[in-house]
């Protein structure tokens, strides 16, 4: 019989769930996807249903399987990839979660950030964990569903179980109730803010800050690894080798494997990653987090910023102002003009994060006159993103110690031509974009073949890297210096806006 031919990546997102087939060269044989239901039950909260997700889940294998006409024996392996963060806790006898999942964007932990970051202040885990106190993390949410439950000893008991998104479907895939493997990978891990980030373990300590029972922790495994086998849907007995978060995911996707490799995914908000090789602490409000780790090697780190508003900034010309039909018809419109005409869009929407980590910030339009149009404006928000990334950045190559060669981009907005050469403008690097732009299921896929051996190596990736795309920076470096200028003047305008 021949070998099998080909790899499953479950992507687990914030809206959807999906499931793709890939051959070995990385392209897309056949793909599922379903939505999910968001609950909004208070301003600030954002929760899941962790059972509708488990259904969509089961769904979308089934669904892709049966389009792509294999049989289950010709898939190698399945990667997952999931939203990061987004906090579940179940019960191991019934296989029910707790109440709804709470969601990575959710905030209701506010008054516990502050209270934690009262003593010691909010970098006070930085070292540790490598992520500041925020509402952003697993631990505090989980701690809120603990101090919420009908039953407060259950936990103590080990009658609950917790997870992030990949734990509660691993467990469930793999026999659930039954002998349902618990488990989640470094990476996922990595994002608890319950992880000693280089001891790769659950950190006692930390465990008693937050009021953690042990008991109802998974096992922090490799992101490479032979996790457990299917034991439901079609593609029963096809083992699960490979678990990421998304951005890291996406990392892997991108072939960045070297220390100074760095990936941007221009999404709602950008995700940027660089790899470091060992773990370095920010001193400039990045992340510091798990890359990745492949069974039987040292752990690789990264260094990750997030720019909260990008692709959302898009959406609100289009949905608040008008004045597009649709995103994409924003470049037509900003190259209906040469330049910026001397405005700048800082979208401070909800205060402005690395690496100005201003919470009193807000938006703020600089540079305005009779000469200003609509074509400026458009001009101006795609700007906005490009320059955004440029100081996330310059904070990155000043804590990682090493300049960045070349960004590799993806994303929803990577579509778009002049943004796209306005970042290698404004970043004075080549910018690139891969052929295959699903470079999270890609990578969920990467990890799950390079456990399995259906990979030799890594050197068999980055042969299947190709490049779509190269924009090269075509402005001076007097331009580039005097762009930058102008929309530093702008950030510094929109600091402390609030209290009015
Ligand atoms: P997410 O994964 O965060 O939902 P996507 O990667 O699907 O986002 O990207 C969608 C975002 O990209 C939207 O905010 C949209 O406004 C923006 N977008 C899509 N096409 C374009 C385009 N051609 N130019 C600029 N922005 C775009």
């Amino acid at each position: 019989m021949a070998e099998p031919a080909y790899l499953g990546a479950l992507d687990q997102g914030t809206t959807s769930t999906r499931f793709l087939i890939l051959d070995r060269s990385g392209h897309i044989v056949a793909s599922a996807q379903q939505e999910h239901a968001q609950f909004y039950p208070q301003p600030g909260w954002v929760e899941h249903d962790a059972t509708e997700i488990l259904h969509r889940t089961l769904a979308v294998i089934d669904q892709a399987f049966a389009a792509s006409g294999l049989r289950a024996g010709q898939i190698a392996a399945i990667g997952i990839t999931n939203q990061r963060e987004t906090t579940v806790v179940w019960n191991r006898i019934t296989g029910q979660p707790v109440g709804r999942a709470i969601v990575w964007q959710d905030t209701r932990t506010a008054d516990a950030v502050a209270q934690y970051a009262a003593s010691g202040g909010q970098d006070r885990l930085r070292d540790r964990t490598g992520l500041p106190l925020s509402t952003y993390f697993s631990a505090l949410k989980l701690q809120w569903i603990l101090d919420h439950l009908p039953d407060p000893a259950a936990a103590e008991r080990g009658d609950l179980l917790f997870g992030t998104m990949d734990s509660f479907l691993v467990w469930h895939l793999t026999g659930g109730v039954r002998n349902g493997t618990h488990l989640t990978d470094v990476t996922n891990a990595s994002r608890t803010q319950l992880m000693h980030l280089e001891q790769l373990d659950w950190d006692p300590e930390l465990l008693a800050l937050f009021r953690i029972p042990a008991a109802m922790l998974p096992r922090i495994v490799p992101s490479g690894a032979l996790h457990g086998t299917l034991a439901t849907t079609a593609l029963a007995g096809v083992p699960i080798a490979g678990i990421l978060g998304d951005q890291q995911a996406a990392l892997v996707g991108q072939n960045c494997f070297h220390p100074g490799e760095a990936k941007n995914t221009y999404g709602t908000g950008c995700f940027l990653l660089m790899n470091t090789g060992p773990a370095r602490t920010s001193r400039h409000g990045l992340l510091t987090t798990v890359a990745y780790q492949f069974s039987g090697q040292p752990a690789c780190y990264a260094l990750e910023g997030s720019i909260a508003i990008a692709g959302a900034l898009v959406q609100w010309l289009r949905d608040n102002l008008g004045i597009l039909e649709r995103s994409d018809a924003i470049e037509a419109l900003a190259a209906s003009v040469p330049d910026n005409g001397g405005i700048y869009f800082v979208p401070a929407f909800s205060g402005l994060y690395a690496p100005y980590w201003q919470d009193s910030a807000r938006g703020i339009l600089a540079g305005l006159t009779r000469f200003t149009t609509r074509a400026h404006l458009a001009r101006a928000v795609l700007e906005a993103t490009a320059f955004q990334t440029r100081d996330v950045l310059e904070a990155m190559e000043q804590d990682a110690g090493f300049p960045l060669q070349r960004l590799r981009t993806d994303g929803g907005m990577v579509g778009n031509d002049l943004l796209m050469q306005f970042q290698a403008d404004i970043l004075q690097r080549d910018v690139l974009r891969p052929a295959m732009r699903e470079t999270t299921a890609l990578g969920a896929a990467y990890a799950a073949g390079l456990a399995t051996g259906y990979y030799a190596n890594q050197d068999e990736l980055t042969a299947n890297w190709r490049v779509d795309k190269v924009w090269s920076p075509r402005i001076p470096v007097q331009e580039q210096e005097r762009l930058c200028r102008g929309w530093k003047k702008a950030v510094e305008r929109s600091f402390g806006w609030l209290p009015i």
